[in-house]
């Protein structure tokens, strides 16, 4: 298929690079194409940025059946513009179609409509320490109709927002409090595929947890550990790296891949398993528990400074980031940044 595209004929003025909120402003283009049952995808097109038409009794709107991506390009030191390993997004969009019951998309096709729209827009990346270009793919079930079934008709997008350092004053670990009423996902359900609705339903214990004075929510099914906020979690105990396995209610994350390589690369094997929130306060207690972090690609590394689990309140290395989660966001983002050499072939270049 051949991608038409339509330049814009009133380029935006770009944002102050020091100053950029996350997904608020978009770049001249986005990709759209679209989906019959019968016909396959098909119409891919690159357009100004701007609305969409539809209708009130869009299905996606009624039943949530949407799925999306999220990714970065980086520009490196000699303003090359370069992806993280983006066919592991694509593969990932995949999965979370086929539990959402929508239609696969051509990987490779749309890993080179993501190459087309960014290289188009890549003035847009933007240069600044910490710094990129966000790119959000996402998919969206079109059919008009309020009957509870699948939709017939879909439509694949990609829209691209500079965003600003994550940490703008540095790292500082955060503290998370435990939830122990609400859940996000359990096996069976939709916890690994990226679909819209899973973030619906976890908006109210964010909530809860900002009130209470904290950053982010940990997850639990039971009494095992699942995520932290929309981040995989890592825990260093008496020197082993152990990891929740990947059991259905869990995002299998590009980061968490990433890092689990990189720490084998380095002799550190990471233990996926079975952990509960019971074993790591326990490790705590007999001044085990060394570090904790989330990964996820808006944040890298995100260092757990401290835990509240129903009022028992425990500090993790003195709340202070650890030297491995330390060393980890620097390999990782030296990687992705083109700072450093990239001895697994993750980086892909546009
Ligand atoms: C996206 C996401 C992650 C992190 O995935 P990355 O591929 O590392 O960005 C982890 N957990 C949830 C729930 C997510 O939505």
């Amino acid at each position: 298929m051949e991608i038409r595209i339509e330049k814009t004929k009133n380029p935006k003025i770009k944002p102050d690079e020091d100053n950029l909120a996350f997904g608020k402003i978009f770049t001249d283009h986005m990709f759209i194409m679209d989906y019959e049952e019968g016909k396959g995808w098909y119409d891919p097109r690159i357009v100004p940025f701007g609305p969409i038409e539809v209708l009130p009794s869009l299905s996606t709107f009624h039943y949530g059946q949407a799925v999306f991506e999220g990714m970065k390009a980086y520009k490196n030191p000699d303003g090359k513009v370069l992806l993280f390993r983006p066919e592991e997004n694509m593969k990932r969009l995949n999965q979370s179609n086929e539990r959402m019951c929508m239609p696969p998309i051509d990987e490779e096709f749309c890993l080179e409509a993501i190459k087309t729209l960014v290289d188009l827009d890549r003035d847009w990346v933007p240069a600044a320490e910490g710094t990129a270009l966000y790119i959000r793919p996402f998919i969206i079930a079109t059919d008009p109709v309020l009957r509870l079934k699948p939709s017939s008709s879909y439509k694949f997008m990609i829209i691209l927002s500079p965003v600003g350092a994550y940490y703008p004053q540095g790292i500082n670990p955060v503290d998370i409090y435990v939830e122990t009423e609400y859940v996000r996902a359990v096996p069976g359900g939709t916890g690994y595929a990226k679909a819209s609705a899973n973030y619906a339903a976890s908006m109210i214990a964010q909530a809860k947890a900002e009130e209470k004075g904290y950053v982010q929510v940990l997850w639990l099914n039971g009494n095992y550990v699942q995520e932290v906020g929309s981040m995989n979690v890592f825990f260093k105990i008496a020197g082993e790296i152990i990891t929740p396995e990947l059991d259905g209610s869990i995002l299998p994350g590009v980061t968490r891949d990433s890092v689990i390589k990189l720490l084998q690369s380095w002799d550190l094997p990471v233990v996926e398993r079975k952990i509960t929130i019971d074993e790591i306060y326990e490790a705590a207690e007999a001044g085990q528990l060394e570090e904790a972090f989330g990964t996820g690609t808006a944040a890298v590394i995100s260092p757990v400074g401290g835990l509240d689990w129903q009022g028992r309140i425990i500090k993790i290395n003195e709340g202070k980031m650890g030297e491995l989660s330390a060393k980890i966001y620097d390999t990782l983002t030296g990687i992705q940044t083109g700072k450093i050499e990239d001895p697994f072939g993750w980086v892909v270049e546009i």
